[in-house]
């Protein structure tokens, strides 16, 4: 979650300077032409797409995982304000169903039994975002490259590197019969030769990196490329990387998640099954690492012949969930509203995508608001098989395991903060660094990691 900068006085005046132009003729005029959501009362519901959830007798799920991360930008030196840094923090926490149980009993959750709940783990990174070199004869891009690539290079949570879960991810090693054996990558982040074909077999396991195919290029292309974030970084122009901190933060947290479901299969067949992760955000890659959504998709449908994978993203934020407390009143408690194209695109993303397949490019997952038994609203993403098609005639027996996961979700509910979840409230505060170390505390860190 990116901190964001806000203020009583700035809001108040542009709230007047709003006013002002609305009344200005002209743009009248042009808001007529424009097409805006409509207002909560003219929002219809299609019943169709309107089902009751029944809870399951038995709750087979007994651990529940979230993941968070968090970034800060800040100046290097004061001195030099256009030298950023970002400083990023990702936490997976975990909490056993029963300790929930014990809460549940409780008419209000209190901040010290939400300590007894946290196991979090903590990760730190460091990115050179803007006018950094680490060292000498290197371009902005290869910085930036190896950052990520160090940092996924690290051991989370056990013996193995999220490098490692990369590989395992891209080339299906889950599935003992993958034929799978290149990936595809956009573009060689050196010399911007096209479709550079990585092959599995010829990957240099040491840094877990290939030689560029072309020749006279050669030159290192890294495992973390395929999330193709480089493409956002020019090499000399304008030593820049804002660009990419959101979607690398969005993806890093989706890799942590993706590091425990193999690390618990690992351990033990049937596992998996036991636990519920819980993302903060849809279910989809962003932006330059939309691409990851296919390997994701794979592991999905690959998971749910053998295990069960229960999976539940949680928008605490923007326009779905605008909209989900507009239409609040139309839906009973215990039901889901499953979201079609024709509702999104009607509604909530207005504009002249209606021939588009929502979401197509980007997400592994089938979106629907839920409101629960004691009225609490939920904008939730499942994982689908069939995300190519499921946005044309969503079914309820799409999103597998839907009954016990918003069971689950309903255990997890929050009474600090409105609509959220524990986990993802919990995982906030904990790894939140504006709670935590004072900028000059994270300018110590930085120089100490960039070896000065
Ligand atoms: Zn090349």
């Amino acid at each position: 979650m990116s901190s964001e900068y806000t203020n009583n006085s700035f809001e108040q005046g542009s709230r007047i300077s709003h006013s002002y132009i609305i009344n200005d003729e002209e743009v009248k005029q042009y808001l007529n032409n424009c097409e805006i959501p409509v207002e909560a009362e003219d929002v219809e519901l299609n019943d169709a797409l309107k089902c009751d959830i029944v809870y399951p007798e038995k709750n087979t799920i007994e651990f529940i995982v979230a993941v968070d991360g968090e970034s800060t930008t800040i100046p290097v030196k004061k001195s030099f304000p256009s030298s950023l840094i970002t400083f990023f923090q990702f936490g997976s926490l975990l909490i056993k169903g029963s300790d929930l149980d014990e809460m549940e009993k409780k008419p209000f959750v209190s901040p010290s039994d939400i300590n007894k709940l946290k196991k979090i783990e903590r990760e730190k990174f460091v990115l050179p975002t803007k006018n950094v070199a680490l060292k000498k004869d290197i371009d902005f891009r290869t910085t930036v490259r190896e950052a990520i690539q160090e940092f996924y290079k690290k051991k989370h949570s056990g013996k193995t590197s999220i490098l490692e879960t990369l590989y395992w991810l891209i080339f299906e090693q889950y599935n003992p019969t993958s034929a799978k054996s290149n990936y595809k990558l956009s573009q060689c982040p050196h010399c911007g030769t096209n479709n550079i074909l990585l092959e599995k077999d010829k990957m240099d396991f040491k840094n877990y990196s290939w030689k560029c195919t072309k020749i006279n290029c050669e030159k290192e292309i890294l495992i973390t490329d395929v999330l193709r974030l480089f493409e956002k970084v020019d090499k000399v122009e304008n030593a820049d990387a804002s660009g990419i901190i959101t979607y690398l933060e969005k993806a890093t947290e989706s890799f942590f998640m993706i590091h425990t479901i193999k690390s618990l299969i690992e351990i033990q067949d049937g596992l998996v099954d036991r636990f519920l992760f819980v993302k903060d955000g849809p279910l989809s890659f962003g932006g330059e690492t939309a691409n990851m959504h296919k390997p994701m998709q794979a592991l999905i449908t690959y998971l749910n012949q053998n295990n069960r994978i229960n999976l539940v993203g949680v928008e605490t934020s923007g326009a779905f969930v605008d909209h989900a407390r507009q239409i609040k009143d139309k839906l009973d408690p215990g039901q889901v509203f499953l979201l079609n194209n024709e509702h999104i695109y009607t509604y909530i993303q207005v504009g002249n995508h209606k021939e588009q397949q929502y979401g197509s490019t980007s997400y592994y997952s089938g979106k629907f608001i839920y409101k629960s038994f004691d009225k609490r609203v939920y904008v939730l993403t499942i994982p689908v098989e069939n995300h190519n098609t499921y946005y044309n005639q969503p079914e309820i027996d799409d999103l597998k395991n839907i009954q016990e996961i918003l069971m689950n979700i309903d255990k997890l509910r929050c009474d600090i903060y409105e609509n959220a979840l524990i986990p993802v409230a919990v995982a906030n505060k904990l790894i939140s660094l504006t709670n935590h170390p004072s900028s000059n505390i994270l300018e110590r860190f930085a120089k100490k990691s960039m070896g000065r």
